[in-house]
């Protein structure tokens, strides 16, 4: 593969199927060729290039899955700006940090959205707003549609800044990953080799595009294989029932499978094309490993990734390599390095030691946007970044050990594969009149993987009204953040240096 040209699209676009009117994206409403990637994108690489924005500039996208949405990221690459997704899930408050922290000179919203946002979008400056719908259409279709299906997609360097990726800290305040050219496209090319990417590949694409998961590994994975996609807005079960007996590979969060596995009418015969299942975003239960080989014959992939660093590690795709083992995330991936340490800052390289997750690679983002305190923070002085995850290494009787996460250092909740902060839930509902303190924590959930659970405070004497305070964090969070109980309690379990033991209360409310 020609790396003359850094630019992601670039490279991507050198996988592309050399039929270029052959299908690359399947939707249950219509397809989408090749060739409509490549046009579609270029004409909306001119709408940005018209609007005249500064080189590196941030384009903020809040809008639902679509394959436009798709061209409209190939079209940022193309163009050379800042790719900068947004869930879906955002309230108009929590956009409003985003906006004013990127600082984005173009914003793309569903149409929906813009009449509630326009107080947002004046007050953070917002110079361009264009909008794309679930369908695909609008401003965004309608300005560039007379434009030229030609782009010369840019040079770029390999340390160009391609997409900015918001992570929220433990802190309260998110951080936005800043991922280059390289960072994403190492990744792409180590992963099409790893994982056996053939251009006969059908992937199906059920996970959101506002994700490392769904937009980098899933989307590249295909892209560059010149695979087709199967393109689902979420997981429906019935439309997965239909599409996965034409599809080879399926990527989706732990949820998904549980999902599928409750699910009857799902089988051996429903997987009989099937290549390759892969899960990841959070980890995948023995329980759910174990009955998915059971009913299907097919061993579920495991891998450990993150937005700052694509992906990490994986279970072996062919079986020469070792066996696919659940309950580990497999291997360093080529070009990846991996080392576990402990608090003094030793490696620990004897097996089952457990320490903190550090990595080293061309995958590895360089910084956190405009927090050069966070990023030095987060990385060792001989520069290797803090993933902030547990693990030990673990002998499975292969050539390597494999890596095991075991928990997570920062006390993250994942429900349903979205990540959830403790700390910005207890911020908010310590503001409720009559708190004193809260604690959130994760507790094991069969489909969500965690469920969001607050332990709260009042003060002496205060009865609180729970209605309330389920309102406010139903009107300032999005939905996969809601907890699914409160707990009005007296006091909060504390260790002699006073933190809070959030171990104790996840097993107390289990
Ligand atoms: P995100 O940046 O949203 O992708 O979240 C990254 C975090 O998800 C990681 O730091 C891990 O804590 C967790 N994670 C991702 N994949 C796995 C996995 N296979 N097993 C356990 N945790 C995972």
């Amino acid at each position: 593969m020609s790396l003359q040209n850094a630019n992601l699209y670039a490279i991507l676009s050198q996988g592309f199927a050399a039929d270029r009117g052959a299908v690359a994206i399947h939707t249950p409403t219509r397809d989408y060729s090749w060739d409509d990637l490549e046009h579609t994108s270029a004409r909306i690489a001119h709408l940005l290039t018209d609007l005249a924005l500064q080189p590196g500039a941030r384009v903020a996208v809040q809008v639902e899955k679509s394959p436009e949405a798709l061209m409209l990221y190939l079209a940022c690459l193309r163009a050379g700006y800042v790719y900068l997704p947004l869930n879906t899930a955002y309230t108009a408050a929590e956009l409003a940090y985003f906006l004013k922290d990127a600082e984005p000179e173009l914003v793309v919203l569903d149409p929906a959205r813009v009449e509630a946002m326009q107080a947002t979008l004046k007050e953070a400056q917002i110079a361009h707003v264009l909008t794309l719908d679930a369908q695909g259409q609008g401003s965004v279709m309608e300005q560039s549609a007379s434009k030229s299906q030609q782009f010369t997609t840019v040079q770029s360097q390999a340390d160009d800044l391609a997409a900015i990726l918001y992570t929220s800290g433990t802190t309260g305040r998110s951080k936005g990953a800043m991922l280059s050219h390289e960072n994403l496209s190492s990744n792409a090319i180590v992963l099409k080799e790893f994982w056996g990417w053939q251009s006969d590949d059908v992937l199906l694409h059920m996970l959101p595009i506002f994700h490392v998961h769904g937009l980098f590994v899933a989307s590249h994975g295909a892209l560059l294989a010149g695979a087709r996609m199967i393109w689902l807005p979420r997981l429906d079960i019935e439309q997965a029932l239909k599409y996965l007996p034409q599809s080879t590979v399926m990527m989706g969060v732990p949820t998904y499978y549980v999902r599928l596995l409750n699910e009857p009418r799902f089988t051996r015969e429903t997987c009989a094309s099937m290549r390759l299942f892969i899960s990841g975003s959070a980890p995948l239960l023995l329980d759910t490993f174990q009955q998915f080989t059971e009913r299907t014959g097919h061993t579920i992939l495991e891998r450990y990734g993150m937005s700052e660093t694509v992906m990490l590690t994986s279970n072996p795709y062919l079986s020469d390599q070792g066996p696919r083992v659940g309950g580990t995330v497999g291997v360093p991936l080529p070009d990846v390095e991996v080392r576990i340490m402990n608090d003094e800052g030793e490696i620990l390289s004897q097996l089952e030691q457990i320490g903190h997750v550090q990595v080293r690679g061309p995958n590895v983002f360089a910084e956190y946007w405009r927090m050069p305190e966070k990023t030095r923070e987060e990385f060792t002085g001989d520069g290797w970044f803090r993933t902030g995850d547990m693990g030990k290494w673990t002998d499975v009787g292969a050539t390597q050990p494999y890596l095991s996460i075991v928990g997570r250092g920062k006390d993250l909740i994942i429900s349903g594969g979205f990540n959830v902060y403790p700390k910005e839930l207890e911020l908010l509902i310590d503001t409720f009149e009559g708190v004193n303190e809260s604690a959130v924590i994760g507790v094991p959930h069969k489909d969500f993987g965690e469920a969001v659970v607050a332990v709260v405070v009042p003060h002496e004497g205060v009865t609180l009204d729970v209605a309330a305070l389920q309102a406010l964090l139903k009107s300032n969070m999005a939905n996969y953040k809601q907890p699914k109980q409160i707990h009005i309690v007296e006091s909060l379990p504390r260790n002699t240096m006073g933190k809070v033991q959030k171990n104790v209360l996840r097993e107390q409310y289990a």
